[in-house]
């Protein structure tokens, strides 16, 4: 099957899923056939790789039509129709290592791309300084639409716990895609996003929590680092990186320890 064949397939059966009180159902031995090629349910471990040794699932074709499904939600149809586009996530599917943001903004809204505005630059700095390119991570956001604003005002809005509740599964799926060993959630939102916690920052931040099973490390914001310019809050958020690097077990060298932002 070609792959908008398929899209079109996973489409209709969405569709199905949402709209009808019978919703499709696989049998065991389609199931067993999908667990035989290394398949996994979404939120269930990968079975262990087919006798024949080939190598599970392409997590890039895995997390495509995910893509697909965002690209035209409608789900919150305010923002779908003041969207530019949808902003799905963007790096590695086989990253180690996945950063959870908030929501696009204006310019990640404009590019189709998160974390490509101020905050962004900041973000791939920070990426860098913890040696790794951009393209190695991953970077998703709990909400793929931008927060709508009034006619004529800027900045941006958080998103409202409606819209949270709304869109999360798609992040949850990408998750559940992706498996990194080390998830970082930049800001509250984000933490309320994969914890369902509205604590205080500061009582969050530099320490571990966990998603699923995968490590969550919790910083601020980098937004929250473009106001606050204080080198306290700069170290803050860079020693929560030299913890998440040494969950890795990355190597981290004399210059990275004494690491400013
Ligand atoms: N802030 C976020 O949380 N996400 C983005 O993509 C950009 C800014």
């Amino acid at each position: 099957m070609n792959e908008p064949a398929l899209d079109f397939v996973i489409a209709a059966l969405e569709t199905i899923r949402d709209t009808s009180d019978r919703p499709p159902k696989a049998s065991r031995s389609v199931l067993a056939r999908f667990s035989r090629l290394g398949f996994a349910r979404f939120g269930e471990p990968a079975a262990s790789p087919a006798p024949t040794g080939r190598v599970v699932a392409d997590k890039a074709a895995l997390l495509a039509p995910i893509r697909e499904r965002v690209r035209v939600c409608t789900k919150c149809p305010h923002l779908a129709s003041s969207r530019t586009q949808t902003v799905f996530g963007v790096g590695n599917p086989d990253a180690e290592l996945m950063f959870i943001g908030e929501a696009p903004g204006a310019d990640e809204d404009r590019q189709g791309e998160p974390f490509v505005g101020r905050a962004g630059q900041l973000l791939t700095k920070i990426i860098k300084a913890m040696g790794f390119a951009r393209e190695e991570v991953y970077i998703a956001n709990v909400l793929k639409c931008r927060p709508d604003m009034p006619k004529g005002s800027f900045g941006n809005r958080p998103p409202t716990p409606e819209e949270m509740q709304t869109c999360l599964p798609y992040l949850g799926e990408q998750i559940d895609v992706i498996q990194p060993r080390v998830l970082v959630a930049l800001g509250a939102v984000a933490v309320e996003g994969l914890l369902g916690t509205r604590g205080t920052m500061r009582e969050l931040r530099g320490r571990w929590h966990s998603y699923k099973g995968i490590p969550l490390m919790i910083t601020y914001h980098p937004a929250y680092l473009l106001r606050n310019q204080a080198n306290s809050e700069k170290r803050k958020v860079w020693e929560d990186m030299l913890q998440a690097l040494e969950r890795l077990e990355k190597p981290i060298s004399e210059k990275q320890r004494n690491y400013f932002l």
